[in-house]
């Protein structure tokens, strides 16, 4: 039987890592909620939608089209606004630092959340973010809330993008996740916050597989 695997957790602390390694090993689909929020970030930014502004954000919102697409030869799932691949560009460190100002919206949270429910129906997947074991899918059969402490997060942000080029200070990147970390568990719509049936995995001393083969554990199928 096919499932839905919910990850959720702070920023930075190996969910998408670790999901799509989980999602590989048991062939499901993987989904990233987090490329999703920063996708209609970027749109935002670009049409200069205002945050605050209902008409503007339900237009926007109407004219937002994402799709995910493998991309053989890099081996990766890509995130497309209105048929563009935005994959690299949603993970600067702009989109970073406006993301959780966006997410708090909720006509934002309201379209993508129901887009997530769609897209998991058929169950079979693993979809990683903030939120999906408390709003997108409650009845999710495995819950994972990962976490790591701030300064192990923010080496390993800083890697992931000096591996992409992108020369970032350790104390930007730590100043992000805890103002991410701080707007993303304050919100009024579904706040960042471990489900009761959640298994805690912290990651500060662990490697890939370690958590990897903690998730796998929890399958039982
Ligand atoms: O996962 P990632 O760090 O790319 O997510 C970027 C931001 O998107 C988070 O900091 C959060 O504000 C928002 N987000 C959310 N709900 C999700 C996934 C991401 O609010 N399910």
């Amino acid at each position: 039987k096919k499932i839905v695997i919910a990850i959720d957790g702070y920023s930075s602390c190996g969910k998408s890592t670790t999901a799509k390694l989980v999602a590989a090993e048991l062939g499901y689909a993987y989904i990233d909620t987090g490329a999703m929020y920063r996708a209609v970030t970027l749109y935002f930014l670009e049409n200069h939608v205002s945050f605050t502004n209902p008409k503007e954000i339900a237009d926007a919102l109407a004219n937002i089209d994402i799709t995910f697409h493998y991309n053989a030869k890099a081996k990766r799932n890509e995130v497309f606004l209105n048929g563009l691949n935005v994959e690299d560009e949603i993970r600067k460190m702009y989109i970073s630092n406006q993301v959780s100002e966006v997410s708090v919206i909720k006509e934002v949270r309201r379209a993508l959340v129901a887009q997530q429910q769609k897209m998991g129906r058929k169950r079979g997947v693993v979809m990683d973010g903030r939120d999906i074991g408390t709003a997108v899918f409650p009845d999710a059969e495995v819950k994972i809330f990962m976490t790591a402490d701030v300064d192990t997060r923010a080496r390993r942000r800083q890697q992931e993008l000096l591996a992409k080029k992108q020369l970032e200070n350790l104390d930007t990147i730590k100043q992000n996740l805890e103002k991410r970390d701080l707007i993303d568990s304050t919100r009024a719509e579904s706040p960042l916050r471990r489900a009761e049936d959640a298994y805690l995995l912290d990651t500060s001393h662990m490697t890939i597989d370690e958590q990897v083969d903690f998730v796998l554990d929890k399958v039982t199928t």
